[in-house]
């Protein structure tokens, strides 16, 4: 959270630089269109050393994105996954958050990006909790936010684009100057979507529920994870839309993703979600994902790229 604290090196268009030398020029197309794409990726220490949690489906998802923009990224999957992997042993890094991006620099102001060089780069510093240890453990609390999700039709929600962000960034806003902790928007069809950075999950008289690409969220990697950990709990699970009323009547709900992992909601408004603290289902469900990323649970062994094997991944 906060101020994004400075180590050594960043990787960038295929070396190691220093820090302050990862610099790029106010007239970058990606600056005043937002055609780049991202990820957002965390790694853990584990009893084997630091680990990255699902690198191979981030830098998919990255490729994938950067397909979507027509973004030639010039690396391949495997040495997008080993320059991640070197970065975080170079940095001495542990508990901490990685930040690939792939963007349009300098060249024209065209809105057409013809010509321009894609940079490549990847950063990492230490990172703690998203919404503080305390949301992790007692829940947040969020709004139905005025702003809508944008519709696939109108950018594809299957890419993870820097542009597409002002959207989050416009519904987050409003939730904390009403004094919330984060937004849920809903889609164009009315029906929950996702938060500004994360995905949703209910769950309702013991059963799991949270939605799909048809509600226009960004399909999460640790929502895929989430299911895969709950049906191997023999928690009951529907993937179908959800209504914004059903917030109001879910026993529990819970946020996923990279940044906030699984957050407890306690609040959505005025309302208060169950007994207004953590539910037992996400208990169980949040303390199986932090087995998990520590490497405790070695049924999911293969989601964890160790930093020091450097296996190939792709
Ligand atoms: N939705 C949005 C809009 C996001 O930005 C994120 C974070 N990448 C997520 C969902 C969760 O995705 P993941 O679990 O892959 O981090």
């Amino acid at each position: 959270m906060g101020a994004i604290p400075k180590v050594d090196s960043i990787w960038m268009d295929g070396e190691f630089v220093p820090w302050d030398s990862a610099q790029t020029h106010i007239t970058a197309h990606c600056l005043h269109y937002g055609t780049g794409v991202f990820e957002g990726i965390r790694s853990y220490e584990t009893d084997n050393g630091t680990s990255i949690f699902r690198l191979d489906a981030h830098m998919r998802r990255l490729v994938n994105s950067a397909a979507i923009y027509r973004l030639d990224l010039s690396y391949s999957l495997e040495e997008l996954c080993q320059a991640a992997l070197e970065l975080v042993s170079r940095n001495k890094l542990v508990n901490a958050y990685i930040r690939p991006i792939a963007f349009n620099g300098v060249y024209s102001l065209d809105v057409w990006p013809k010509d321009c060089p894609v940079v490549v780069a990847i950063a990492g510093w230490p990172r703690g909790e998203y919404l503080g240890a305390q949301g992790l453990e007692e829940g947040v609390r969020v709004m139905v936010s005025s702003i809508r999700r944008f519709h696939s039709s109108m950018i594809p929600t299957a890419g993870k684009a820097c542009g597409q962000y002002v959207n989050s960034v416009l519904a987050v806003q409003e939730a904390q100057q009403q004094g919330f902790d984060e937004a849920i928007l809903l889609n164009m069809e009315g029906n929950v979507a996702e938060g500004s950075g994360e995905n949703l999950f209910l769950v309702k008289n013991g059963k799991l529920v949270t939605n799909d690409a048809d509600a226009s969220i960004l399909m999460g990697i640790t929502r895929e994870a989430i299911i895969k950990i709950a049906r191997d709990m023999s928690i009951p699970i529907e993937i179908r839309n959800v209504k914004e009323a059903e917030l109001l009547e879910a026993d529990e709900l819970f946020f996923t993703g990279t940044a906030v992992e699984v957050t407890p909601i306690r609040q959505v408004g005025d309302h208060t979600v169950g007994d207004g603290k953590r539910g037992p289902i996400t208990e169980s469900i949040q303390a199986t994902f932090f087995d998990t990323v520590h490497g405790r649970c070695p049924q999911y062994s293969d989601w964890l790229f160790y930093v020091s094997e450097r296996q190939v991944i792709a």
